[in-house]
Formats: C-alpha cells, structure tokens, sequence
C-alpha cells in the first residue's frame, strides 16, 4: 500500500480538472456542448508567432538544455514591454525570472517564503492555483472577502493587525480573475504601505494585464512607487497573446524574491525550450495590434453577453477587465445547484462560484471564451429555464 506523504492531504482535486470532466461526459452523450467554464483562450496564437517557432524549432543551440534561468534576450524582451506598456524599468538579470506559465510561479513563491503554519493573505473568490502553494508549503491562509460593495477590492483595515503581522505573504490579481474587477493606482498604493507596514510580500498576478475595456488600460503593481521593494508581479503570454498551451510566465520585480524562485526553479526545471524562448520573444518585441485584436473582441463578445442576458432579466455589472464575467445565481439556488442545471438542461458549462471561495457562492463565472452567436445562444438557452426576473 502506497503511503502518501503528509502533505499530499492538504491538496484537493484541482478544480477545473473537475471541471473539464463534467463536461466531456456531458459532450460525450452526443450534446452540443457551450463550453464557457474554464479559462482557456479559444482563439489561435498569432501567425507572426506560431511563424517565429517554425524559423527557430531548427536551430541545433535549442536542441541542447537551455541554459538555467533561460535565454537573456527573452528576459531583454520581458523588460522591454514593461518599459513600453508601463514606463516600468526592470533589470532582466536581476529582476526578471522566466517561468513555465504564470502557474508554477504561483505555487513557487508559498514554497519560497512560507514554512510550516506561516500566514498568506488570500482572496475569495481567487484563483485556486494561489491556495495549492500555500498547502504545498504547509502555510495558512486568511482570506481576503472580495465584495460587490468594495468593487471587488481586498478592504485592509478589516484584516485584524496580529493577522497582518502575522502574515508573510499575500496575493491579489487585478484585472480580476473570476469577477473581472479592475484595481487603480491608489489601491495598489494602499496596498504597497499596508504591504510595508506590516512586513509581507506582495504577489501580484497580471494575468489578465492586457484585457482591459471600454478604453482603461490596466496598470500594473509595479509602475506603484515602493512596489519592488515589497512584491513581484506575475505576467503570462498566455492570454495576451493566446499562447496558453506554449507555458510562457514571468515573475518580475524584487531582485531577491527573482533569486529565490530562480533558485527553486533551477532544482525543479532547466528553462523552457529554446525555440519557444525565441518565439516568445518576437511576441514581445513584435507587432501588438494583434494585443488591441483580442482586447476588441473580448469587448465585443462580453457586450453580446450582456445584451443577451438583459433580454433574458439577468443582471450584473460588466466586467471592467479579464475575460470572465461574475454572475449572481438565481434565488433559491447555489452556485453548484445552478451549475449542474445549466449543465443537464442547457448544455452550458459555467463554473460555480464556490470553486474559488466561499464568498462565490451566489455567483457562476462565465467566460468570454466563444463567438459571439454561441455566447448568445448559450444565454437563450439558460432563458428557457426561466429562472429569471
Ligand atoms: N493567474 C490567473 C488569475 C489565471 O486565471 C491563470 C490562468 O488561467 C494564471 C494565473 C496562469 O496562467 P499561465 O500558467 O497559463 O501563465
């Protein structure tokens, strides 16, 4: 009998994996399946990009190991879209860590400063990659209530101050990942001084940096004044550029938080294929009216959504960033209830709100992840349930 090492049982099924499951066995019945539950882009990368891969897949230097850390030209490159689209100046030797997608970096950095029974500071809802790091490394999470009121910010003068003390870490991710809320320049300024007062680090995932609409562009933690001597910032190709499958990531920000997830890194990884590193740097350095693209459609398809889900009395506020929209659940139901019936009466994957904190649970997450005509339909068919107004 295999005996698991203890700290296995703190870390639950991952939840889109249950997900995914759901609705292939829903698909497999023969239905046709409107699939807007998990985060993954439907659109193909760029040919400029997919081109540069096909131009560098051949070159003998990429067929060896990488060197640790990766290439610096990509790191170069990393740098550069910061200065470009943030006026933010990073060292790429020093400040920049290349990574396997944004994921591995998320879970690296609870490993990299929490031991056993330390705090973290999270968000609910939030991503659930955040709470696997943190049960790896055997911390202890608080959340952080993310409310309609409060526009879906963390409120810090609710965190009790032995909490804060306490804590040595905390995540927050604007644009926001599942309520597509969007964060100023002065929260994050709130959140470098309550960050500095209280001795935490601070991990901001930009995910979703790019996906801002109806003209405000997010801003990045790090254009904040004291931002790197408090935190990193986690920023990913994979939805800017729709490279999801290439698992492309950064951490950047301050030099010794960078040295310690270099350092794990070096033990779990090499760096990335090289063909990928040269590709992903033409991403960076090249042409970004495909970035304006994708910010166009998302707009679009999210005001299709919306106009259908008025047709049908289902209210909520558009989403200012991301591409999910947080929707409340009907009366009488749970996040899960109105999941599973969407699922077996509609043939709509949504994702229930309780899969990202206790505070989702009147909501569903819906991504933009369709045309408009099958996110359309998707709101139609939900309408013939009635539930509605
Ligand atoms: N952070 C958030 C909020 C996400 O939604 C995702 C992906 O869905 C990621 C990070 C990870 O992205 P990746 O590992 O593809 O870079």
């Amino acid at each position: 009998k295999i005996s698991p090492a203890d700290r296995m049982s703190g870390l639950p099924a991952q939840f889109f994996a249950a997900l995914v499951g759901k609705a292939g066995a829903q698909a497999a019945k023969g239905r046709d399946v409107i699939n807007l539950g998990q985060g993954n882009p439907d659109q193909p990368t760029p040919a400029h990009i997919v081109a540069a891969l096909q131009e560098a897949a051949p070159n003998p230097l990429y067929h060896r190991y990488p060197p640790f850390k990766g290439f610096p030209f990509l790191k170069e490159a990393v740098a550069q879209r910061y200065k470009e689209d943030y006026d933010v100046v990073l060292d790429p030797e020093k400040e920049v860590a290349i990574l396997f997608g944004g994921k591995t970096g998320l879970i690296e950095i609870s490993q990299c400063l929490l031991n056993p029974g330390d705090i973290c500071l999270v968000p609910d809802p939030g991503y659930p990659d955040y709470w696997s790091g943190v049960a790896l490394a055997g911390g202890r999470m608080e959340y952080m209530p993310l409310t309609a009121d409060n526009h879906f910010l963390p409120d810090y003068d609710m965190i009790h101050t032995t909490i804060a003390d306490q804590a040595k870490l905390m995540f927050i991710n604007y644009p926001n990942n599942p309520t597509g809320a969007v964060a100023s320049p002065a929260f994050y300024s709130q959140t470098v001084e309550f960050a500095a007062r209280h001795g935490i680090v601070v991990a901001s995932d930009f995910a979703y940096g790019a996906i801002g609409f109806d003209g405000n562009q997010p801003v990045s933690f790090l254009q904040t004044p004291g931002a790197k001597e408090v935190g990193v910032e986690f920023y990913t190709l994979s939805k800017t550029y729709n490279m999801a499958g290439w698992r492309v990531g950064f951490a950047l920000g301050n030099p010794e938080i960078i040295s310690l997830i270099n350092l794990i890194q070096d033990h779990y990884y090499c760096s990335l294929f090289g063909g990928i590193q040269a590709a992903s740097a033409v991403a960076l350095t090249g042409p970004q009216d495909c970035v304006s693209e994708l910010r166009a459609t998302y707009e679009k398809r999210r005001n299709a959504l919306y106009n259908a889900m008025g047709k049908i009395g289902w209210e909520a506020p558009k989403p200012g960033g991301s591409f999910f929209c947080w929707l409340p659940v009907p009366i009488g139901h749970t996040s899960a209830s109105f999941a599973d019936l969407v699922l077996e009466q509609a043939d709509v994957v949504v994702a229930p709100g309780i899969g990202f904190g206790t505070c989702g649970e009147n909501y569903v997450r819906l991504g933009l992840l369709a045309p408009e005509e099958r996110l359309e339909e998707a709101i139609e068919r939900i309408g013939r349930l009635r539930l509605f107004g």
